[in-house]
């Protein structure tokens, strides 16, 4: 294997740092957290891990790498910013989501594994909760739980099944509807709604930002402006910086939706991206409207493309989804403006009341899809020394600020690191290789006629 950017102009992660070195921020979240760029790798190093990536996946690797063994020498480059990517600019849900939902999970891989797995992505929520409490981590937390609404006849029979699956499977899901939906929102578009009571929402760029205080804290070398451009697939790992060079006994490639770029996982795990709008804050009378003032869950409407909004801190609408797009090549965009509109105008006619009220950001970015929705962790290469956690598909952020519990422990155990216990459940996405899904231009072609056929079904079914 033998990882090389130098082809094509070093771009695809955006500019986090402008000429002058300042942040440039990406959305709303950033403008939230202060952020002095650190200084690039700019000298050749040795050490025991490197990690790509300061996304939640790099951060969390970081962690539990220290965690278990506080003398490794760990290493983490990121091309832009920590949190530049997926991890500082999502929805902010922390949610046990696998795979399109969790009834698709049980019909595509039997209730065991499917329950297997769902309660990986529980423990992944609690775990989120606890080590944001335990480490202190600044976040704005909320335990808000999550909602998934119902806006259609076919959608709602579809719930009324993944509820059934998800009583059968041990999860405490609620059927909610009436007054007891209305006391959670109120909007004519809603007809049902399912609660889950375990997920909460963060502010993810304050998030991603302190746990780089933390594994900085804990001796980790945080290097950023520091791109990838090219890795050796050798022992030790060869990685070379545009000012720099590392030789690490091992690394763990934590680039998520970026992994197209290095050709990592090309055409398995598609860059997809997913696209925000938020409001100005709303006053308590503008929230009495919507009735979200009492209980703030998290929404999300059940349709094939989604809807996701929530409340901030400052009680602004953070409104996300529509669409899901991959561009020709895999390219990488920050902004679409047919999504934006498009996104402005469904939360017109979620919220009527609120027509008049100002959007004052709009941003999207890059996330890993497989074709089953599953993500993907394990090792790549030659010699047992290259690692990766991606695929993430639209709800990474519990299991990716998780994801060191997992690969950690599979990193130490390969370098022959005694005491590490074997993990008492391996969840099935370790090891897995997603499905192929061909080269350009069928891949885009038929990516675009999967998503028109999705697009038709939500229409006809009226969600
Ligand atoms: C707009 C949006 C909304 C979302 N909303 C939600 C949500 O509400 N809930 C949820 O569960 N999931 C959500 N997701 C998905 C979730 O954010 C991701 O699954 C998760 O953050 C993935 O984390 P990661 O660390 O693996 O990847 P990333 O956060 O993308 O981190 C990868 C990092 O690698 C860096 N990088 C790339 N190439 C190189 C290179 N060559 N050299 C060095 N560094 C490099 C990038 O700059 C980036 O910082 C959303 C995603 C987006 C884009």
């Amino acid at each position: 294997m033998h990882l090389n950017l130098d082809t094509t102009p070093w771009q695809h992660v955006g500019q986090a740092v402008d000429d002058a070195g300042k942040h440039q921020p990406v959305g709303y979240w950033h403008e939230t957290v202060s952020v002095t760029p650190g200084a690039p790798l700019a000298e050749r190093l040795q050490c025991d891990v490197a990690i790509v990536g300061g996304g939640f996946t790099g951060l969390s690797t970081a962690y539990h790498l220290k965690q278990h063994k506080p003398s490794l020498d760990v290493v983490l480059i990121e091309a832009g910013v920590v949190g530049h990517g997926a991890s500082g600019r999502n929805g902010g849900f922390v949610m046990p989501l696998l795979g399109w939902d969790l009834l698709y999970a049980a019909d595509k891989l039997g209730d065991k594994t499917a329950g297997d797995a769902y309660r990986v992505m529980y423990d992944a929520v609690d775990y989120v909760k606890r080590t944001v409490t335990e480490q202190q981590l600044e976040c704005d937390l909320e335990a808000t739980g999550y909602l998934l609404l119902n806006t259609c006849a076919a959608r709602e029979k579809r719930a009324r099944r993944e509820y059934d699956a998800a009583h059968r499977l041990g999860f405490d899901h609620q059927w909610l509807e009436g007054a007891d939906l209305d006391a959670y929102i109120r909007s004519d578009q809603f007809i049902s709604g399912v609660f889950d009571p375990h997920p909460c929402i963060v502010n993810p760029a304050k998030l991603a930002r302190a746990m780089k205080q933390l594994i900085e804290s804990m001796g980790v070398r945080v290097y950023e402006q520091t791109p990838l451009l090219e890795l050796r697939d050798e022992q030790p790992v060869v990685l070379r910086t545009p000012e720099g060079e590392i030789r690490a006994q091992q690394t763990m490639l934590a680039v998520n939706g970026y992994g197209e770029a290095l050709g990592l996982m090309k055409s398995r795990i598609l860059p997809v991206h997913t696209f925000i709008v938020l409001t100005e804050p709303l006053d308590d009378e503008q929230l009495a409207q919507t009735g979200w003032s009492e209980k703030r869950a998290s929404l999300e409407s059940a349709r094939n493309f989604i809807h996701y909004f929530r409340l901030t801190a400052d009680n602004r609408i953070l409104f996300g989804g529509e669409d899901a797009k991959l561009y020709y090549g895999g390219r990488y965009y920050d902004a679409d403006e047919d999504v934006f509109d498009a996104l402005k105008g469904r939360f017109r006619a979620y919220f009527p009341s609120l027509h008049d009220v100002t959007f004052t950001h709009q941003w999207g970015g890059v996330l890993g899809i497989s074709l089953d929705m599953f993500p993907s962790f394990g090792t790549t290469g030659d010699h047992e020394n290259i690692f990766y956690a991606a695929g993430y598909s639209g709800h990474g952020v519990a299991l990716s600020n998780y994801a060191g519990a997992i690969v950690a422990p599979l990193m130490l155990r390969a370098a022959g690191e005694a005491g590490v216990p074997e993990p008492a459940h391996t969840p099935f996405f370790v090891g897995r290789r997603p499905t192929w899904m061909g080269m350009e231009p069928f891949r885009y072609l038929g990516v675009q006629a999967y998503r028109a056929l999705l697009r038709v079904q939500d229409r006809i079914q009226g969600a």
